[in-house]
């Protein structure tokens, strides 16, 4: 942490700075320049931010240099993370050496669309079954999910498939009926910020897929990682699913930035889910591929056998030529920026 003090700062004022850093056990390097003077902190950050710096007589800054998050931070974890979805011999790897490829129906509805769905995202290369049982729709009026009955039929189909099972939880009650179904909880973009959610999550120990909320910073989407590290779980997937911007033609923009910026400064594995972020099935494959080769670590996409009768998310789901290109893509794209398949390094244990 950096202090800078105003060009008038008097004697007093440094000395009184240096006195309250050092009071709670902190090291205080004062370099006086001509105009300024500038005092570089070393110790203990939170205690630090008890000392409320900002507020001192002849404080004009406080900079922070270290990430504010820590269990989730390249700076505390160099190595970049794998986090492993599904039951004993089914285990899927997410993270730095795989491309994972996760795709299902937007919303689970009957178990002959979800097996349908499952049956042809993983034709099409998926290792991980994607669905909605509790959806948080933006109108109450709109469906809600099929709850409980649809996390049996994600277990059932994932019975029949053995496709480990992704599926969202919108309420800390919920979390442990969901981990009972379900192989990875879903946090999803309305819920980011939800922390009595967020540490559930982390108490219940099940991988969980975090998506940034939609008008998150990438240090706000961190720190509510952070949350459910802090809480005992690492295993967290983050996924960039697009942020609100002035530009209208897409639902949301799918932040490709937000890739090599995560990887840079979090351990933890990053995928792309290009459905959310443009709502629009043309636009599906086209990011995907961006994601891809931005470097993503997986790609979450929504299928449907019959899009027209969907009753979530028709309009984005790939579905034919569309879900055949994205195959192409995940299978091509990958090798090109240094990954294998998923389902080449599947490790039965
Ligand atoms: C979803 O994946 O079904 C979903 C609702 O996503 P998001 O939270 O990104 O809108
Ligand atoms: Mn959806």
């Amino acid at each position: 942490m950096v202090i800078v003090m105003a060009p008038g700062a008097t004697e007093e004022q440094i000395e009184h700075v240096v006195e309250r850093v050092e009071s709670v056990g902190g090291e205080a390097f004062v370099s006086k320049g001509v105009e300024r003077t500038i005092i570089g902190l070393v110790g203990d950050i939170d205690s630090f931010h008890h000392l409320n710096l900002r507020a001192l007589g002849g404080v004009a800054d406080v900079h922070r240099i270290s990430d504010p998050y820590k269990l989730v931070s390249r700076q505390h974890h160099p190595e970049r993370s794998t986090v492993w979805v599904g039951p004993a011999g089914h285990r899927v790897p997410i993270g730095p050496e795989t491309f994972t490829f996760i795709a299902g129906p937007c919303a689970v509805e009957t178990p002959g669309q979800t097996l349908e769905a499952a049956q042809m995202a993983q034709a099409a290369g998926a290792t991980v079954l994607r669905g909605g049982a509790f959806k948080p729709r933006t109108s109450p009026y709109a469906f809600q999910g099929l709850g409980l009955e649809g996390l049996k039929i994600l277990a059932e189909t994932r019975e029949a498939t053995g496709m480990p099972v992704v599926t969202e939880v919108v309420d800390a009650r919920d979390v442990p009926i969901v981990c009972e179904y379900a192989d990875m909880l879903q946090i999803g973009t309305r819920n980011m910020a939800n922390f009595g959610l967020l540490q559930a999550a982390g108490e219940a120990g099940t991988p969980v897929l975090l998506k940034r909320g939609m008008t998150a910073t990438i240090e706000e989407w961190l720190m509510a990682a952070e949350y459910i590290a802090q809480r005992g779980n690492l295993d967290v997937v983050l996924c960039e699913r697009g942020i609100r911007t002035f530009e209208p033609a897409t639902r949301n923009t799918l932040d490709i930035s937000a890739v090599p910026i995560v990887q840079a400064t979090s351990h933890l594995p990053i995928i792309v889910d290009p459905s959310h972020a443009a709502g629009r099935k043309d636009l599906v494959v086209p990011l995907a591929r961006a994601g891809i080769a931005a470097g993503a670590d997986g790609v979450i996409v929504d299928v449907h056998p019959d899009p027209e009768s969907a009753l979530c998310d028709g309009p984005q789901a790939l579905v034919g030529s569309d879900l055949r290109d994205l195959a192409a893509a995940v299978r091509r794209i990958p090798p090109l920026v240094g990954r294998v398949d998923a389902a080449e390094r599947l490790q039965v244990t």
